[in-house]
């Protein structure tokens, strides 16, 4: 096959392999994917997907492919941050005309950070029974976690499991190219994840002390294997990856049932259920290796595995199944990409932009969503047409309703 890729070599380090073609690339996310491919422990090279942009330590759109060492800056601090789908047995017919009280209804059943005019607690005040059961599965490991490292206990996080978080997390009401509608929502581990992970980039920086002036950027900072905070990082990245997959299946639940209350009529939502994490590290076979896979705003992509690609607030998203492309790690892209930045976006754009580019959307059009307005976004059409050789498309979804934090 000829390659799919664009191959960049580096001084003193890994190649960079780009899946990049016809969109636009920062020169920052350039010379930041160089000093993550001169780490002498990654593994053959990096993979670097379309919707790539700036990120923190590492470039957000990356596989970083590792042998004997995790940056736990790379994985981030949404641990486990991803998406979860389901296609229902509803058809867009069976929706009501105003689409303003399915909203209000799935805003009313999922804390999510924002109620009009003001925030909500992005918390439970009464924590439901099946929140409480899924919580209760979760808790013994972290109890384990939380004797090595009593910091992590601060906060109530059993009141944060099945919440939304705010900014650029969203649940969505979309529908198929068969009018078939679907439910969909991003989010991650929320704050026991963020604390897991902001200690274990202390800890890996920590670590390496002395050395720590030999690394290009402190947030490349890394732990490594045979260390006790090796040990623990995985254990600890593990938990929250399964808190973050929790949190998605019970707000899913949360979602289904609020709508059915609102439409007043039974439906299935479980038929083609597709779930992935964008930000985590886990043990995956590749060229005949066992490596440390770290997707820092990537997805899954082996031959057949289904996975989610968001657009934008006003842009379609997809539901892609995996070519198992071995060149990127059986990867592909979490999204368009940010092409500005958060305070770039609100710079440049008005309240009146954001309505005219969330037409047809019964979403939120305030000053404080500018920064995620669809221009601040790269072009979907053009990030998935650059990741041909990595994913096919199966549905193709456009929102109705957007919830954002
Ligand atoms: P991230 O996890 O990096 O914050 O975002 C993942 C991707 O979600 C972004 O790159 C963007 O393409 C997409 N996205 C952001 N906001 C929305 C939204 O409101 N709806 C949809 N469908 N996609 C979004
Ligand atoms: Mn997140
Ligand atoms: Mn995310």
């Amino acid at each position: 096959m000829a390659r799919d890729y664009q191959e960049i070599d580096v001084a003193g380090g890994r190649p960079i392999r780009l899946w990049t073609a016809g969109v636009p690339v920062e020169p920052a996310a350039r010379a930041q994917l160089m000093n993550t491919a001169r780490l002498p422990f990654v593994f053959g090279h990096l993979a670097v997907m379309p919707d790539v942009h700036l990120g923190k330590g590492a470039t957000i759109g990356s596989v970083i492919p590792t042998v004997g060492a995790i940056v736990p800056a790379a994985v981030g601090v949404d641990i486990g941050c991803g998406m979860i789908a389901a296609r229902s047995s509803l058809t867009a017919a069976e929706l009501p005309d105003s689409l303003g009280r399915l909203r209000a209804a799935i805003e009313a059943a999922v804390p999510h950070g924002r109620v009009p005019g003001r925030r909500d607690p992005g918390a439970w005040r009464e924590v439901p029974r099946a929140v409480d059961e899924a919580w209760q599965a979760l808790a013994p490991r972290f109890a384990r976690l939380i004797e090595r490292y009593p910091s992590l206990d601060k906060t109530h996080h059993r009141v944060h499991l099945g919440t939304l978080g705010s900014g650029n997390h969203f649940v969505e009401v979309c529908l198929d190219e068969a009018e078939r509608v679907w439910f969909m929502l991003h989010s991650g581990s929320r704050g026991v994840g963020n604390a897991i992970g902001s200690l274990f980039i202390e800890l890996a920086q920590a670590d390496l002390r002395g050395h720590l002036a030999n690394l290009p950027d402190r947030d490349l900072a890394y732990l490594k294997e045979g260390s006790r905070h090796f040990d623990d990082y995985v254990e600890a990245v593990g938990w929250a990856q399964d808190f973050a997959r929790a949190n998605r299946a019970l707000m899913m639940r949360q979602v289904v049932d609020a709508a059915r209350r609102v439409l007043g009529r039974p439906f299935d939502a479980r038929v083609e259920a597709v779930d992935c994490h964008h930000n985590y590290v886990q043990r995956e076979t590749h060229f005949g290796r066992e490596l440390w896979i770290t997707r820092k705003g990537a997805v899954s992509a082996r031959r057949g595995e289904l996975g989610i690609i968001p657009g934008s607030m006003g842009a379609k998203s997809f539901i892609v199944r995996g070519l198992g492309n071995e060149d990127s790690f059986c990867s592909c892209s979490h999204g368009a990409g940010r092409t500005m930045s958060r305070a770039e976006a609100k710079r440049r754009y008005t309240v009146d932009d954001q309505v005219r580019a969330t037409r047809g959307v019964e979403c939120r059009k305030d000053a404080a969503v500018i920064d995620e307005i669809p221009m601040a976004y790269k072009d979907i059409d053009a990030v998935m047409a650059a990741q041909r050789s990595l994913v096919e498309v199966v549905h193709t979804l456009r929102q109705v309703v957007c919830v954002k934090g």
